[in-house]
């Protein structure tokens, strides 16, 4: 998606470890018609699939999840990342490591959200090494819900999760990949 690539080129900040900062659009302030931009350019790659739920994680993917189940009228379901009192009775939990707090996590949500009727789409706002993806792929699988495929705003390409799930058989499809990306040489997107 030209703008997204043209507003990271703007806005996007590098920082150590090979994170990118989005935060006036994406992480921390929310361009919410850009958002609503990019959840019509991205479902547009899932017309041909009856989905009836979003699945994402808290918190950081649930703006543009948000936008993607309003497109296709769907509820948006987000694992927490701890169980708290919110999440009640039979849950489904996958334990995942996260790229930027360098900890592991257990994506937790009730079992009452994900069953054997659902065709889920797993959205995130970064795809890195794939972590996320996984995990929230597995808590679609114990629940006994069919994975569509993921949706997700911004692909660090030169991490090799998207290339890995998208072998595995997943349709990944992501608005802007980053192939190359370093304060001294700037970002290079896959074309
Ligand atoms: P993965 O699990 O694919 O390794 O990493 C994806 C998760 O880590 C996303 O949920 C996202 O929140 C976070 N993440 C990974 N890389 C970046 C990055 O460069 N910038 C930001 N803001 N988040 C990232």
């Amino acid at each position: 998606m030209k703008a997204l690539e043209e507003k990271i080129l703007r806005e996007g900040q590098i920082l150590p470890g090979n994170v990118l900062k989005v935060g006036s659009f994406l992480n921390q302030q929310i361009d919410v018609p850009f958002m609503n931009e990019m959840a019509s350019e991205g479902v547009r790659f899932f017309s041909d699939k009856a989905i009836t739920k979003v699945l994402t994680v808290e918190a950081s993917g649930i703006a543009f999840g948000y936008a993607v189940a309003a497109k296709l009228n769907v509820p948006l379901v987000f694992a927490k990342k701890s169980r708290t009192s919110n999440v009640s009775g039979s849950v489904l939990q996958a334990q995942v490591y996260s790229y930027t707090h360098n900890t592991n996590y257990t994506a937790t949500v009730s079992a009452d959200f994900l069953t054997e009727k659902d065709t889920v789409l797993l959205v995130d706002d970064f795809l890195a090494n794939g972590e996320a993806l996984k995990g929230l792929a597995a808590l679609a699988e114990q629940g006994g819900a069919q994975v569509a495929g993921a949706l997700i705003a911004i692909e660090k390409g030169f991490q090799k999760g998207g290339d890995a799930l998208r072998q595995a058989g997943m349709q990944v499809e992501s608005l802007a990949i980053i192939e190359e990306m370093s304060p001294e040489r700037g970002i290079r997107f896959r074309p």
